[in-house]
């Protein structure tokens, strides 16, 4: 849409102008009715009366009282009422001028009479202009000048001539002269009118476009870092302090492409009304980019309002959204910048809540975070890791290594956990803790997912060749890889590929996979599950309503997160309560049929409790860290003894 062909802004102007126009109309129209009362008063007295007079003169006061009552009494009647007195004034002169031209008057009272009456022709062109693109008026106006023109040229040429009446002829020449050029003057005003209201309507949806995001209508980067700037200077000048919140939605890549763009669009909407329903007043929200939006708290007293005021915005989006009729739910990481204390200038404080933000990223999202000093360059290395991923597959710096998980009872390695290594030219080995987020980000997880699934059944495979009968590769899965349409697809592949039977491969996806539509994810588990594959839920008890899933989600097998594992056996670290959980996750998953890995063993103490507890497998340092797939083939086909005293010597 061109900003030109915009009704609303003409619409709004027209609502701007239009009561002053009506003020002005009400205080002008009773001197028009009063010019029409003289004329008909004076003129009697003064013998020039004619009939024509003493009729259209009461009848055009009448005609312009009624107008002024209309006028005073409808708001909305200023077109109808300035379109009646051109049409009604027009239709009066001309009629007059018929009257004076042909009727029986001579030429002398013809004269006089022309000198007094035609004064107010200007007024039509006043009126035909006055209301903003109001084409019906200049119509009558400009009819109305043809018309008195081919009056005049009549009488001219058919009477005035042949009578010698060089008077009438030289005032009839003037008047059309003066109508002529008074046409001409206000189609002039009016174009020029037009043309700057135009531009003036140009410039502000131009504004308009260039401070506003188009999409949720909030103050967009450019506007966000000049209100801030004036902000800062406000609190400045008061000795204030101000609050920084960076607000970037996680996984919102995963809606906009699963679901597409339209999709993204209605919960970046609905996330905007919520994250304004907590704003307060003075503060200021802006969307400064894709999922990001920025909030600007000022004037609080304590650091524990801007915790409230953090806590809050998670709250206003942890209840589920509606998008294209699915309910989703969606979490937020928070990174805090505090004025003074983190920066001076709106740049400085927005780059320390943005790196505030990136910290929460890497430490599993949806939280809160403040900005602390040197993190800087924590977030220069993570902007430069995501551009050098891109090439990082292409230039085959990834790796998969693998960790073995043991029959805790009988001491055997029963499965593998692929897990992904990037080493880097420059930085060297890299963790997926620190790349995974950055690749979910990016989207590049979907790549990096599939080279990762392909690669290790094909190791899977090797090994299965080499005599491992009961081979079962386990390999994570981001949501977003899961949630891509072809997902079912590029497992069938890989596995085909391998030629890889799909009881060897099993697949680890996480609670978070819940947040992107139920139906989805519970269809592609079980086809997956009919297909042959294995699920597995990963970090189990860090999510939301982990049991609920148990008894929801089609899977074969829980992995209990490191954390509960980390504090069982350590006295001073309420083991009684990581006890009594780890006891109440495997009960119910070996009601269910489930079975559980405990993740993260790090000592025989944590083994003994876990055997003690009927946990069947287990994953850990105590038994052998992830090692490249030359180290892991020797494991294998050790003998079990030697493999747990290699576990012992790599724990140490
Ligand atoms: P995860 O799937 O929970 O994998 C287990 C992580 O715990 C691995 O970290 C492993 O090295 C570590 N670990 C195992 N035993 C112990 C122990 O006894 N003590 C301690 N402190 N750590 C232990 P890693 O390899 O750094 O991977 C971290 C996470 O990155 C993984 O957590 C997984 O969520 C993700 N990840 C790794 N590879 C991939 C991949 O190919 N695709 C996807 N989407 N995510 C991956
Ligand atoms: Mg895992
Ligand atoms: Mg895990």
């Amino acid at each position: 849409m061109t900003p030109l062909s915009h009704p609303s802004k003409e619409t709004q102007h027209w609502h701007s102008y239009s009561a002053l126009w009506r003020k002005a109309l009400l205080i002008a129209i009773p001197f028009g009715a009063l010019a029409f009362i003289a004329g008909w008063v004076f003129e009697y007295p003064s013998g020039q009366v004619t009939h024509f007079d003493l009729i259209a003169y009461p009848l055009m006061a009448l005609v312009m009282i009624a107008l002024e009552v209309i006028l005073a009494m409808r708001g909305d009647s200023l077109r109808f009422v300035v379109l009646a007195i051109i049409v009604g004034a027009s239709s009066f002169f001309l009629a007059k001028l018929c009257f004076l031209l042909f009727g029986s008057l001579d030429v002398l009272q013809k004269q006089l009479n022309f000198t007094e009456t035609f004064y107010w022709v200007p007024v039509i062109y006043l009126l035909s202009f006055l209301v903003p693109g109001f084409i019906s008026g200049r119509v009558v106006a400009t009819a109305f000048t043809s018309l008195f023109l081919l009056v005049s040229l009549i009488y001219t040429g058919l009477l005035a001539i042949p009578l010698q009446a060089w008077g009438l002829v030289y005032a009839l020449i003037q008047i059309n002269l003066a109508n002529g050029v008074q046409l001409a003057l206000t189609y002039a005003f009016i174009n020029f009118k037009e043309k700057y209201t135009q531009a003036q309507t140009y410039a502000e949806t131009v504004e308009q476009f260039a401070y506003t995001d188009s999409l949720t209508k909030l103050p967009n980067r450019l506007s966000f870092n000049t209100t801030l700037e004036h902000v800062l200077k406000s609190v400045q000048e008061q000795n204030k302090k101000l609050a920084l919140f960076f607000v970037d939605l996680d996984n919102f890549k995963v809606v906009n492409d699963t679901l597409g763009h339209a999709a993204g669009d209605s919960l970046l909407l609905q996330v905007a009304e919520r994250l304004k329903s907590v704003a307060r007043q003075d503060d200021v929200l802006a969307r400064i980019s894709g999922d990001e939006f920025v909030l600007v708290m000022q004037g609080f007293d304590t650091n524990r309002q801007v915790e409230l005021l953090a806590r809050r915005l998670q709250a206003a989006l942890m209840i589920p959204f509606s998008v294209s009729g699915q309910s989703l739910t969606v979490t937020a990481s928070i990174g805090v910048s505090l004025f003074p204390e983190h920066g001076q200038d709106a740049l400085t404080l927005l780059r320390h809540a943005d790196s505030a933000m990136y910290r929460v990223k890497h430490s599993g999202k949806n939280d809160v975070k403040h900005y602390e000093g040197g993190v800087d360059a924590e977030l220069e290395k993570s902007r430069v890791l995501e551009k050098d991923l891109n090439v990082a597959l292409a230039e085959k710096q990834f790796e998969v290594h693998f960790q073995p998980l043991f029959d805790l009872k009988k001491g055997t390695i029963r499965k593998v956990e692929a897990l992904v290594r990037w080493k880097h030219p420059e930085l060297g080995w890299i963790s997926p803790g620190e790349f995974i987020p950055l690749a979910e980000e990016t989207g590049f997880i979907n790549r990096l997912g599939s080279w990762v699934l392909r690669t290790a059944c094909e190791q899977a495979k090797d090994w299965q060749r080499l005599g491992w009968d009961e081979t079962c590769v386990t390999v994570n899965i981001s949501p977003l890889q899961f949630m891509q349409p072809s997902f079912y697809q590029e497992v069938v592949d890989a596995l085909e590929a391998a030629t890889l039977s799909p009881e060897g491969l099993e697949l680890e996806i996480t609670e978070g996979i819940m947040l992107h539509g139920s139906e989805h994810v519970l269809g592609t588990l079980a086809k997956l599950r009919r297909l042959g594959v294995s699920i597995a839920l990963d970090d189990f008890g860090t999510g939301y309503s982990s049991l609920a899933y148990l008894r929801d989600l089609p899977i074969d097998c829980i992995k209990i997160d490191r954390s509960f594992i980390r504090d069982l056996g350590t006295p001073y670290k309420a083991p009684q309560f990581a006890l009594a959980l780890v006891s109440t996750i495997v009960d119910l998953a070996n009601y269910l049929d489930i079975k559980v890995v405990a993740e993260g063993i790090e000592t025989s103490a944590q083994r003994d409790l876990l055997v003690d507890l009927e946990c069947h497998l287990g994953q850990g340092y105590y038994f052998a860290k992830p090692m490249p797939a030359d180290a892991f083939r020797t494991v294998l086909f050790k003998e079990n003894q030697e493999v747990v005293q290699q576990a012992h010597s790599l724990a140490n």
